[in-house]
């Protein structure tokens, strides 16, 4: 199987996984035991993790708490700030979109464009608080979230940057939010863990989702997975270190794929979208006029992993509400693919996948 659904999730990196397995085995401390080398050890690991992930970010430690993903921060943000005007867009995960719908008075989503960039559109209500993510998980579309503060100046403002870590350079204080969302599982680390950033550590509007013990500041009670958050720490050294040289072999790789395939197939059966937009480097989300988009995935899930919409979105049998913002033709959108391509993926991988594609494109003609 050629994997290239990285923005599902990530193969864990073997330099994580050995950074975490002392963890797993000896080192199985409580980081809150006070009196003992078991607690102190545990302590230690989990406070340089928390370095190690403010530091990806340009932010200092103490701005950094636990979580268990993305979809656990996003949760406290909307839930715990007891916020009422809320602007976000159509294009957010369904872990912000969920909570907003259930928990805030009023909402005001923001459009997309064709290019999927999100549009400011005047508010003639005081808004309070504002969650606009920094890349989409479909489409891979960055978006320029370092504007909000200024069309919002009396809003505090949150960011779900799930997908962007580890994918593009984030300097925390340059994009000026109070809050945002980090999950470990795509950018090479463990699931079920993820970190939320708050502005200066501290914040009187914010308030636990979990409650129970004093952990991380008594902003999420419950005994701090060490494991976990080694190996999401250590994923965000390695993404440090190798930010530039991952994004330029990704980006490389998914040029050889747009081109192969595009060679392969013609412009006239594909459309790509969110191409014109600045981009994630190993994203590409296109449509196929293929014939039978059941057939076609079958014969492709064969050999190559990618994904049609979002992982969390096939759970509820949705279309994608994100390319549906992005005003595609329903009856392109069905026949939509996401390929995300990741450090661990090769050029001959690249090339396989697309003999794949054109096979299984070849395929769903038959006996229609
Ligand atoms: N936000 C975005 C943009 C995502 O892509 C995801 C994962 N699909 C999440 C949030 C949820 O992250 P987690 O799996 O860590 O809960």
């Amino acid at each position: 199987m050629i994997y290239l659904d990285n923005h599902a999730t990530t193969k864990i990196d073997p330099l994580v996984l050995s950074e975490m397995m002392p963890y797993l085995t000896e080192l199985y401390g409580n980081p809150s035991s006070r009196y003992h080398s078991f607690g102190w050890e545990a302590e230690r690991a989990v406070e340089n993790a928390r370095e190690q992930v403010a530091k990806l970010i340009n932010a200092d430690p103490h701005e950094i708490i636990f979580t268990s993903g993305a979809t656990e921060s996003n949760n406290m943000v909307i839930k715990c700030t007891k916020s009422s005007n809320i602007v976000t867009t159509y294009i957010e995960h369904s872990s912000i979109l969920k909570p907003i719908a259930a928990f805030a008075d009023h909402v005001i989503k923001l459009n997309v464009g064709y290019d999927g960039v999100f549009t400011v559109c005047y508010c003639d209500r005081e808004i309070d608080f504002v969650s606009v993510m920094l890349a989409n998980n479909e489409t891979g579309v960055i978006q320029p979230i370092s504007n909000l503060k200024e069309s919002f100046p009396n809003a505090k403002i949150h960011s779900d940057m799930a997908q962007a870590l580890g994918k593009i350079p984030i300097n925390i204080k340059d994009l000026d939010v109070d809050y945002a969302s980090f999950s470990g599982h795509k950018l090479y680390g463990p699931k079920g863990v993820g970190a939320l950033y708050i502005k200066d550590g501290t914040d009187n509007c914010i308030f636990p989702l979990l409650h129970g013990g004093g952990h991380e500041k008594g902003l999420r009670a419950g005994t701090q997975n060490v494991p976990s958050i080694v190996g999401f720490g250590k994923a965000c050294e390695l993404a440090k270190q190798r930010l530039d040289s991952d994004y330029w072999y990704i980006k490389t790789l998914k040029h050889q794929f747009y081109n192969c395939l595009l060679f392969r197939l013609g412009g006239d059966l594909i459309k790509f979208y969110g191409e014109s937009a600045p981009n994630l480097p190993g994203c590409l989300c296109f449509s196929l006029k293929c014939g039978n988009m059941d057939v076609f995935l079958t014969e492709l899930g064969k050999n190559v992993a990618i994904s049609s919409g979002s992982a969390c979105l096939s759970l509820s049998g949705s279309t994608s509400y994100v390319l549906t913002a992005m005003q595609i033709p329903e009856e392109e959108i069905k026949k939509s693919i996401r390929v995300s391509i990741g450090r661990f993926n090769t050029e001959s991988e690249i090339l396989e996948a697309v003999d794949y594609i054109v096979d299984a494109f070849n395929k769903s003609f038959e006996g229609e």
